[in-house]
């Protein structure tokens, strides 16, 4: 490219867009966060629609391959999450080999008979206690998250990117999408950011955070890949047998695929998940993106070659499918009504406007929780918007150990539980009232221990 050609610029013509869908409160992104946000906004009576960019829901949780949804409990037994989150789990628990993971009846518990059937299973057991922690199929979570989408009679546009932000006299009023149908408008009461990337914010006008610390994992991008036909059993029993020399064998894997890869146990014996953790590059730059999936997959094949021809129980294996969904960890963040901070997360700050409380994972043992308030969802100026997932407004440190999957359900489902209130009451969401926001979570089965919402 030459230095002129970076220089040119083109000026789009104007034109007349069709408004394809008029709705009370427009999703955008159907991830945890997202989905979640649809959901519940539809159940309370808005009319919803959902824009996803790829042909399937889930996010990070199916298209990321990311299938470890952990710690919704602290380790004693009741969890600190549940809602929407555990629906998906005890919709997946009906489908033979749709989930995998210690029982609501094994939680918190240390019997070494429990401990010993769940050891394997990545993040279950911290402190010597159970956590509620579940591994999924991807493709049977895309199915139940649309009979979700589809009982609620939520209107789904899959294969749509949404682009623009519809903003009119200080309020988000729509969103431009665009798919194979070409460039159409939705309109909306409310408007929900769950991309994730908070894709809304910039053309909304909306203050938002995309600083990132290159030593937290949030900096970090990801191509997971799975693989298939392996004996984890056995892959694990020598683990347990030699762990020196299987840190020898992770350091020379690493060597020779150039980077580190970190084989998880699958939904089943037989599949893993290989995680991974590549620096320096942006989710919100194409041109990153574009190198991460190149050098990734490079990197993947020299990867499986060590470990079919080094790894006890890979021999047979072969690489069953690669994510997607690029693995972004950290990316936009809302510059929200209230930024939830290390200092809140580290202190156990509690809000009266609480609307998730999360488990924090201490290195070397339990932490506690930390909490997010309803103001993290909401910006500071414009109105009719909310975010759902992870781009809730909190600084680098909080954002690197708050966005998981079970919490970014819980956040998606405060904002469109809020937003369908708002909708009800004629009001702004940023006017929706604490108190009957939390009444309303926890009667549709989200929990808030230690938060007083009477
Ligand atoms: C490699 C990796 C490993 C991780 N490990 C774990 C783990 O073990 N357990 C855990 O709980 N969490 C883990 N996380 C974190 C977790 O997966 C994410 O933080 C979480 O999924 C965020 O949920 P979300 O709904 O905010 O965003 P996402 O899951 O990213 O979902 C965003 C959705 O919006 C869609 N979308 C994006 N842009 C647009 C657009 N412009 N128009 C339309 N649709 C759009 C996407 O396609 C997607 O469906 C990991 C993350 C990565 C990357």
């Amino acid at each position: 490219m030459t230095a002129d050609s970076i220089n040119k610029t083109f000026k789009e013509p104007s034109r007349d867009i069709k408004v394809c869908h008029e709705a009370d409160v427009v999703v955008v992104g159907g991830g945890p966060g997202g989905h979640s946000a649809a959901v519940a906004a539809a159940r309370n009576g808005a009319r919803t629609v959902l824009i996803e960019r790829y042909g399937h829901l889930g996010g990070m949780a199916s298209g990321g391959l990311v299938i470890l949804i952990p710690h919704m409990s602290d380790g004693g037994k009741e969890p600190q999450i549940a809602g929407l989150c555990l629906e998906w789990m005890n919709r997946l628990a009906k489908i033979p080999g749709g989930m995998v993971g210690p029982t609501l009846d094994e939680v918190g518990s240390s019997d070494p008979r429990v401990l010993a059937r769940w050891k394997n299973h990545f993040s279950a057991i911290v402190d010597g206690k159970i956590r509620l922690t579940w591994t999924v199929d991807p493709e049977m979570l895309k199915c139940i998250l649309n009979d979700m989408v589809e009982e609620a009679e939520i209107k789904l546009s899959l294969h749509s990117w949404g682009t623009q932000a519809i903003v009119e006299k200080g309020a988000v009023k729509g969103v431009i999408f665009e798919s194979k149908s070409g460039r159409q408008a939705v309109l909306g009461k409310v408007i929900i950011d769950g991309t994730g990337d908070a894709d809304l914010l910039p053309t909304a006008g909306v203050e938002f955070d995309g600083a990132l610390d290159a030593k937290l994992r949030s900096s970090m991008l990801a191509l997971v890949f799975r693989v298939g036909n392996c004996d984890f059993k056995k892959y694990n029993d020598f683990r347990e047998k030699d762990p020196k020399k299987a840190q020898e064998l992770s350091g020379e894997l690493a060597k020779a695929a150039g980077t580190f890869f970190l084989p998880i146990a699958g939904h089943r014996d037989d599949v893993v998940w290989v995680n991974n953790w590549i620096p320096g590059l942006k989710s919100t730059d194409v041109d990153d993106l574009t190198k991460l999936e190149v050098s990734v997959r490079r990197m993947m094949r020299k990867g499986f070659e060590f470990m079919k021809k080094n790894f006890p129980g890979f021999e047979n294996s072969f690489i069953l499918d690669t994510a997607s969904q690029t693995g972004t960890r950290g990316s936009r963040r809302l510059v929200g009504e209230h930024i939830v901070t290390a200092e809140d997360m580290n202190s156990s700050r509690k809000f009266d406007d609480t609307i998730a409380v999360i488990p924090k994972i201490a290195p070397g043992g339990s932490g506690g929780c930390a909490y997010i308030p309803y103001r993290a969802l909401v910006p500071v100026k414009m109105d009719g918007l909310l975010v759902a997932g992870r781009s809730f407004s909190s600084d680098k440190i909080a954002n690197d150990s708050m966005n998981l999957i079970p919490h970014c359900c819980a956040m998606g489902e405060a904002a469109g539980t809020a937003a369908a209130l708002a909708i009800k009451q004629g009001i702004s969401p940023r006017k929706v009232d604490y108190k009957t926001l939390q009444k309303t979570l926890v009667k549709q089965g989200a929990v808030l221990p230690g938060i007083n919402i009477a």
